[in-house]
């Protein structure tokens, strides 16, 4: 079924209930769904799109995106989400590449697209918000009839480019709707009376995870600009039962803020962080002071957010002999989903051996646009396969290790960063690490760690390194430290570690 069914059954029930608030603009259930309506007419009267055709959204995270979106859904249109930090350029890629036909936009980003020399061939029509274009999509008769199509495209997902050029993850309503019953079914039961706080980007995590609380009707609360601890903390306190997705990096600057210590979080349901890994010093603090409000979910855009999970009770298990090992991990396969870790040949391995991690369910893409090869390389036999290494244990739990471009192997031997940096982070002068190889002429690859150090502390690479000796073999640990102010992130606060291995390569060639 069409998403945009979930929106009409809560609006026709809970008309008056807040379903968007962003700074002192509230738009409730009733009213989304009546603009919902006007502007799928809009779109398909005023620009002629046709069932199946892309429209991108362009939009940092302000109030009229999700309305947009479900506009898209009505009209039986495809979005094509993009984030709004990318450069102009890359936007203009991606449209080219999605061959979008209509283009929403907020006035700034729309601005951006149109400076000269951005686009190499022709942009489609963009419609900025605020514009008398943009309100005249509002005027034309209402869509009230939902699409059927469960396998037409909804959400074309370009990857976050951690890895090359961006892909476009083709998901149908199918795959969204079953991400959202995961959520349900693994994280928390939901409704009326809970808050969604989108502090992360609406094109990414918290935009899908958004999709889940309109369909049981709770209300999204948009805070400005970015990721803002100051704004979260007091959103804690303005909402009841209030959710969100989060970035282990939002998370730490959360934790690590200096109100945290003293606020009140009781406002708080849940955090769910995810999409990089979260180390266990820091998960073991942020347990500490927000109390057993997290859930871990491990999941990409080609199967969004629904991969395995960690849930809240396994994380509240602290007397439990395999805690800590627990905490390191992914936690179990999500409600109806197949996970398995597999040999080359697709093999499936046994208990605590590392391989690819393979998934297979209802939330898998359908494919990529456009990109044969691709396809054959991700899909085959109708598993996903997500480029993750990690191991499974013999109750399940999946503990990733890295993405395979991430592996370092050094003399012959694999070493997975995130064991180090596991090490590294139990320090408490230590904020931030990434480990890294650069290329070695005996070893084939040496390891080398950059270093944050939190405020007013200090340490050393003598210490680090007594540190790693009392923790892990030899062989595993750093060569060289580099210790940094900030480490190098993508836009959704992932670690580039691409960079850092472009810094040693230049260092080397001084
Ligand atoms: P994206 O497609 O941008 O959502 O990125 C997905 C990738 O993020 C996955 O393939 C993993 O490499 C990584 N990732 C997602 N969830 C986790 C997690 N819980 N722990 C570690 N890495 C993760």
């Amino acid at each position: 079924m069409n998403l945009s069914l979930t929106l009409q059954n809560i609006a026709r029930h809970l008309p008056d209930r807040p379903a968007i608030s962003s700074e002192g603009s509230r738009l409730a259930y009733g009213a989304f769904e009546h603009q919902v309506q006007h502007m799928a007419g809009g779109l398909a009267e005023r620009h002629g799109l046709k069932p199946g055709a892309r429209v991108a959204l362009v939009m940092e995270n302000c109030p009229e995106l999700l309305p947009a979106l479900y506009a898209i859904w009505r009209a039986g249109l495809a979005a094509v989400p993009i984030n709004s930090k990318l450069h102009a350029r890359e936007m203009a890629w991606i449209m080219a590449d999605a061959e979008v036909k209509l283009c929403l936009a907020t006035p700034k980003l729309a601005d951006g697209l149109s400076a000269p020399g951005v686009a190499t061939g022709t942009l489609p029509p963009i419609v900025a918000t605020g514009s008398a274009d943009y309100a005249g999509l509002f005027k034309s008769a209402p869509v009230s009839t939902v699409p059927g199509d469960a396998e037409a495209e909804a959400w074309i997902f370009y990857t976050s480019g951690t890895t090359g050029r961006p892909k476009g993850a083709l998901l149908t309503h199918r795959n969204l709707l079953f991400a959202c019953h995961c959520y349900y079914a693994d994280i928390d039961y939901i409704g009326p009376d809970d808050t969604i706080l989108h502090a992360a980007p609406l094109t990414h995590g918290s935009g899908l995870y958004g999709l889940a609380h309109i369909a049981r009707g709770s209300h999204n609360v948009i805070l400005p600009g970015s990721f803002e601890p100051e704004h979260v903390l007091d959103a804690l306190v303005a909402y009841a039962n209030v959710s969100m997705f989060a970035a282990p990096t939002m998370v730490s600057r959360l934790i690590n803020h200096p109100r945290a210590g003293s606020a009140d979080t009781r406002g708080l349901k849940t955090i769910i962080y995810g999409g990089a890994p979260m180390y266990v010093a820091d998960l073991k603090r942020a347990l500490s002071l927000l109390g057993p409000k997290l859930y871990q979910l491990y999941g990409q855009g080609e199967s969004p957010m629904t991969i395995t999970g960690l849930d809240k009770a396994l994380h509240a298990d602290a007397g439990h002999p395999r805690y800590e090992e627990r905490l390191g991990s992914a936690g179990l396969a999500r409600t109806g989903v197949a996970v398995k870790v597999v040999n080359e040949a697709g093999r499936e391995l046994p208990a605590g051996e590392v391989g690819e991690i393979v998934t297979r369910s209802d939330c898998v893409m359908k494919g990529y646009w456009n990109n044969p090869a691709a396809n054959a390389q991700a899909l085959r036999q109708g598993w996903l396969w997500t480029g993750d290494l990690g191991s499974m244990d013999g109750e399940g739990f999946l503990t990733l290790k890295d993405r395979s471009k991430d592996l370092i192997i050094s003399g012959g031997a694999n070493i997975y960063p995130r064991e180090v940096e596991e090490v590294l982070l139990t320090h408490p002068a230590v904020l931030e690490a990434a480990v890294v190889s650069r290329p070695h002429a005996d070893w084939g690859e040496e390891v080398i760690a950059y270093v944050v150090k939190r405020a007013g502390t200090d340490t050393s690479s003598e210490e680090l390194d007594r540190l790693c000796l009392d923790n892990i073999a030899r062989f595993k640990r750093p060569k060289g430290y580099r210790f940094v102010e900030a480490l190098p992130k993508n836009n959704y606060g992932k670690i580039l570690k691409t960079e850092l291995r472009a810094q040693l390569k230049l260092e080397g060639q001084r």
